[in-house]
């Protein structure tokens, strides 16, 4: 993503995980919003259709992937998700994963899928934005397949020893809108004890609204990072800092410098 983060400026925040799609006004108009309270969007696309639809927008980094509650009957997507990814050599894979809920597609099928994502990421060497739900101990004997892997576990709300042991793969843990919703203490203890260098901040617009709203916006994120940054005690400016240097290593790839 090097030339999407030489574009940046080293004061914004960055909003880790967008759904652009459902959103209700233009993306246009979601996007110049977010400029104006300083803000920079890494949308993600989450099915074919959305992948196309995606690489039209402007203005915001992007992942492309397959995500679980989205396999189709067909298996040509991966032909089509190499290609968005080569074309977009900016583009991470994301949101992908597994979710152990009742609705969504058998087990076998949905490791088989994100197995062969996460593949491509180290072939291209892409980080990978992870949604994992009830299947924290199958993702992480998956990602022990896959050393070297960049990745991050978009609205983490596991314990704290499972957090360790994604952290210890390289992993990052990216914090959104719940942590201002009184959650389990685990989750909060999480936060206010992981190391800085690996910690994220997302909307997950429109999904998991911070307290007080009814539907999350990517405009929230500087009030979530305030929350975060107080149970941290830490100052809100830096840690918008250190969150966007720890997407710009994660996404980037390490180049941390704008201009
Ligand atoms: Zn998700």
């Amino acid at each position: 993503m090097l030339n999407f983060w030489r574009r940046v400026s080293t004061e914004c925040w960055v909003d880790t995980n967008v759904h652009l799609e459902r959103l209700t006004p233009s993306p246009d108009t979601v996007v110049s919003q977010a400029r104006q309270a300083n803000i920079v969007l890494i949308a993600t696309g989450t099915q074919p259709g959305q992948w196309r639809w995606l690489q039209s927008i402007r203005g915001v980094g992007k992942a492309y992937g397959l995500h679980p509650e989205a396999i189709p009957a067909a298996d040509d997507w991966l032909t089509e998700l190499r290609a968005c990814l080569v074309h977009d050599v900016d583009a991470a894979v994301g949101e992908v994963g597994l979710d152990w809920r009742p609705a969504f597609a058998d087990h076998d099928l949905q490791e088989r899928c994100l197995r062969a994502q996460l593949a491509l990421a180290i072939e291209l060497d892409r980080a990978v934005i992870l949604h994992v739900v009830k299947a924290h101990q199958a993702m992480l004997t998956i990602l022990r397949d896959f050393p070297g892997l960049r990745f991050t576990v978009h609205a983490f709300t596991g314990s704290a020893d499972i957090a360790d042991q994604y952290l210890a793969l390289g992993g990052y843990l990216s914090a959104g809108g719940l942590i201002t919703r009184k959650p389990a203490p685990r989750v909060l203890s999480v936060f206010a004890t992981m190391p800085e260098d690996r910690i994220l901040l997302e909307s997950d617009a429109p999904d998991l609204p911070m307290a007080g709203q009814a539907v999350s916006d990517p405009c929230h994120l500087p009030e979530i990072g305030r929350v975060l940054a107080a149970l941290r005690g830490v100052s809100t400016a830096s840690l918008a800092i250190q969150t966007q240097q720890n997407a710009r290593v994660l996404f980037g790839g390490g180049c941390v410098q704008s201009g």
